[in-house]
């Protein structure tokens, strides 16, 4: 015998049945972009920015995030808003987060508002990492891909100068076997300049390196600077900073 369902009894059911497909697709991503950025490129456009309570990070790549990504280009986002970021979670990482995955917004101040962002956003969407593996899993990553020492290794080096974009790829090709994304921002006085670099990771491991599924939208001519960001630059915050407050 047929079951009987009323107008509104159908209509949870639809409702329920496109919430389960919403979840899991929103949860069975294609693979990671590992994303390190350039400070010098960071606080060098009008906007500036703010060193980390902790003082001015050192001149070396530092960790923007690792995104659950899908191979058409678009990505999940905030999967699962009840599950906050809780910094005692990873409390013992703090030493690691502000050498390596410092806020460069403004005002000031202790990280935990960018992690937290990067974790409700990104995080979230990750196959089964809890907030500890996350965040280890990205540092991790981080101690394994050296960018700064293949662009060094190839003589391309944060000293102010032009570097061409294929140059940049290639150098870092060279060290970890893989071709990256590149992106680009728009300095003080109006030059592009080597802003973000995409790295492709398997999402079974989150740390394998993989060829890159799809890249990110480059906004990067042929040729880009790559700034100072060192011991060479004044080391006041003041000539950084901004008077306003970015979002995070
Ligand atoms: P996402 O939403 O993860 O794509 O990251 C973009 C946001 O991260 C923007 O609001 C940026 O201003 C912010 N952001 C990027 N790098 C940093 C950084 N080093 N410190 C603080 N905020 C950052």
């Amino acid at each position: 015998m047929m079951a009987s369902y009323s107008p509104l009894r159908l209509l949870i059911l639809v409702v329920l049945l496109f919430e389960c497909w919403a979840v899991s697709t929103a949860r069975s991503f294609d693979f990671y972009y590992f994303v390190q950025q350039w400070p010098g490129s960071y606080c060098g456009t009008r906007r500036g920015c703010c060193y980390p309570r902790t003082g001015k990070p050192a001149s070396e790549f530092s960790i923007h995030g690792l995104w659950p990504n899908y191979k058409t280009g678009k990505w999940p986002q905030f999967c699962n808003p009840s599950d906050e970021f809780d910094f005692s979670q990873i409390s013992d990482l703090v030493g690691e987060l502000n050498s390596h995955w410092g806020s460069l917004s403004c005002p000031s101040s202790n990280g935990h508002k960018f992690w937290s962002h990067e974790w409700e956003k990104h995080g979230t969407c990750s196959l089964n990492l809890e907030q500890h593996e996350y965040f280890n899993k990205a540092l991790a990553l981080r101690s394994k891909i050296d960018l700064l020492g293949a662009l060094k290794s190839a003589g391309i080096k944060p000293d102010g100068g032009d570097y061409s974009v294929s140059d940049i790829k290639e150098a870092i090709r060279n060290a970890i076997g893989e071709e990256v994304g590149v992106d680009c921002n728009v300095s003080e006085d109006g030059e592009y300049q080597l802003n973000e670099i995409y790295v492709c990771i398997d999402k079974s491991d989150a740390s394998t390196v993989i060829k890159c599924p799809v890249y990110p939208h480059s906004k990067c001519p042929s040729t880009v600077k790559f700034p100072l960001f060192g011991d060479e630059e004044e080391d006041s915050t003041s000539s950084h900073q901004n008077t306003g407050s970015d979002e995070l």
